[in-house]
């Protein structure tokens, strides 16, 4: 299927590893020009020129904490006129409900709801003006289901949701959509991450958590960061002009209900 995006620039958050970076393949691949933004500059490098190399577009990398009110400035420079917006950051850490303080609350809300929407802000008004505009943001299957150990995203990326739910109706008339992506269990660093984690506290191996979590998971195994992309690349397409303030889960079938 052709994405009809060739020659669109798109920013990516969060992109040199992961989730994100599977979203800016499968854009890269659909022929969309790219601003990669990761902190790290040297896994940074190595996926804009492997980008580069095998789709032939134009990748320009800003190392930078998104997180932050100047990587977010630095970003926001280097990109220029934007027509596509992938948000995305790391993952606030596990944890006990009892345990969060003020101050971990704050990170938590910096990073995976008040960054989206600061990058939002921003350039929402030129995609409204030219009258095209596409938007993902890359949140997770706890704004469905509350994930135990991580309350820190189960909240802030709830805040993100019911603001994307509004604005994506008030910038619809304009041509632009906003949809959120919400991954369950994916094979990246932070699933490695949190399966370590879970292994520590209870005392399992590695092997014996990730044996359970995919026993959990209809399709028996962890999502793959190409086919998220590819979920990703077809929510900037366009044809999904008629998709307004989705939440499109990928999980494998995890979550259990009917609609
Ligand atoms: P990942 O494999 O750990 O990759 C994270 C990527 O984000 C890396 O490129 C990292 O590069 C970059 N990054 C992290 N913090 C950043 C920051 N402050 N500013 C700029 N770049 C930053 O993580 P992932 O699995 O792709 O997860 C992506 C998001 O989806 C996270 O918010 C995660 O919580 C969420 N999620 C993931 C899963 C899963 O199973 N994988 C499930 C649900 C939700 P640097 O470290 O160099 O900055």
């Amino acid at each position: 299927m052709d994405l009809g995006i060739r020659g669109k620039r798109a920013l990516v958050c969060a992109g040199s590893k992961g989730l994100g970076r599977g979203c800016a393949e499968a854009l890269a691949e659909a022929g969309v020009d790219i601003v990669l933004n990761a902190r790290g500059a040297e896994a940074l490098e190595v996926t804009a020129a492997d980008l580069r190399a095998r789709f032939g577009v134009e990748v320009t990398a800003v190392a930078a904490d998104i997180t932050t009110e100047e990587g977010r400035a630095a970003v926001l420079a280097a990109a220029g006129q934007i027509d596509i917006l992938v948000t995305n950051a790391g993952g606030p850490p596990p944890g006990m409900w009892s345990d969060w303080s003020r101050e971990d609350f704050i990170r938590a809300l910096d990073a995976n709801m008040l960054t989206p929407i600061a990058l939002m802000q921003a350039l929402l008004p030129g995609m409204m003006e030219r009258g095209w505009g596409r938007v993902v943001n890359i949140t997770s299957q706890s704004v469905k289901s509350p994930i135990a150990t991580l309350g820190l995203s189960n909240a802030a990326r709830t805040g993100l949701t019911g603001f994307v739910a509004g604005t994506a109706r008030q910038v619809a008339p304009k041509g632009v959509v906003i949809n959120n992506l919400l991954p369950g269990i994916h094979a990246t660093d932070r699933a490695v991450h949190l399966d370590g984690a879970a292994s520590k506290a209870e005392g399992l191996s590695v092997e014996e958590i990730r044996e359970r979590r995919t026993a959990g998971i209809p399709a028996r195994r962890y999502g793959t960061a190409a086919e998220f992309g590819a979920t990703c690349a077809f929510l900037c397409s366009q044809h999904v002009g008629f998709m307004i303030g989705q939440n499109i889960l990928l999980d494998g079938g995890a979550l259990s209900y009917t609609l």
